[in-house]
């Protein structure tokens, strides 16, 4: 469904990304993982093209990224994304929030749109809440609605930056249940995390990042089990 393959990106000189290669496939989930300043919003963003990347190729469900702005639209209809900070509209509801991108961008009828909004905030669990203004909401919260408006969009693809790194931490479990939930339903997820639980749980693969390269790529049981790069074990042997 994704395929990165020689990506680099440069801000001005600095080089953030070396020579990425990356395969996603239809309805597999990678977790990225690495070391602050790794590259691994940049690898993210380049997959959305919120930044343009400047060498190799990159290609969302067939669509290669970077010589057609229409492409620009096709991937950015299919992918949802989730930050690190829950970027909801602040002034009208819950339930707008997740109503208006649909109305606004896809023309969808205001009823259907509400419908199947209240559908996605209830499967995150916050239909009770759909009436409130974010402002009222707790981060955890937050996040799950943000989660509910992306799949509004009916995506086909989820990238999730670091979604629970600004929360509680009694909050973050409230988040992962709904990612983990999200797992099971054959949706292509591209998370960075640093939950290496929930990357156990649900990645099929894990990639980890190193001064913007892939160093290293494999399932759980490998990367976490028997790392073969040192840079690998390194940072494992912190966070773990
Ligand atoms: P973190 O875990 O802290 O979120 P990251 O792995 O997501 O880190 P990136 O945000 O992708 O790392 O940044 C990779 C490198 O690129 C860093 O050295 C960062 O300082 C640099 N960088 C990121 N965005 C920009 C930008 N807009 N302009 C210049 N340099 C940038
Ligand atoms: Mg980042």
């Amino acid at each position: 469904a994704i395929r990165l393959q020689e990506v680099d990106k440069f801000y001005g000189t600095f080089q953030a990304l070396h020579g990425v290669d990356l395969e996603v496939s239809t309805g597999e989930r990678v977790v990225i993982c690495g070391p602050s300043g790794s590259g691994k919003s940049t690898l993210i963003r380049c997959i959305n093209q919120l930044e343009e990347h400047d060498g190799g190729r990159i290609e969302v469900r067939g669509v290669k990224l970077g010589d057609d702005l229409r492409n620009l639209d096709a991937v950015r209809r299919e992918a949802g994304m989730v930050f690190q900070h829950f970027n909801l509209f602040p002034h009208v509801t819950v339930l707008e929030n997740c109503v208006m991108p649909q109305v606004l961008s896809r023309g969808t009828k205001r009823k259907a749109a509400e419908d199947t909004a209240r559908g996605y905030l209830d499967r995150v669990r916050i239909l009770e809440q759909a009436d409130k203004f974010p402002g009222q909401l707790s981060g955890g919260q937050q996040q799950r609605v943000v989660i509910a408006r992306a799949l509004c969009m009916e995506p086909k693809i989820m990238l999730f930056d670091e979604p629970t790194s600004a929360l509680d931490p009694e909050m973050i479990s409230e988040v992962l249940d709904v990612m983990v939930d999200l797992a099971g339903t054959a949706m292509t997820m591209v998370v960075v995390t640093h939950e290496m639980g929930f990357a156990r749980r649900v990645a099929d693969r894990v990639v980890y990042m190193e001064a913007g390269a892939a160093v290293e790529t494999g399932t759980p049981d490998q990367i976490f089990g028997t790392p073969r790069d040192e840079r690998t074990r390194r940072f494992l042997s912190k966070v773990m």
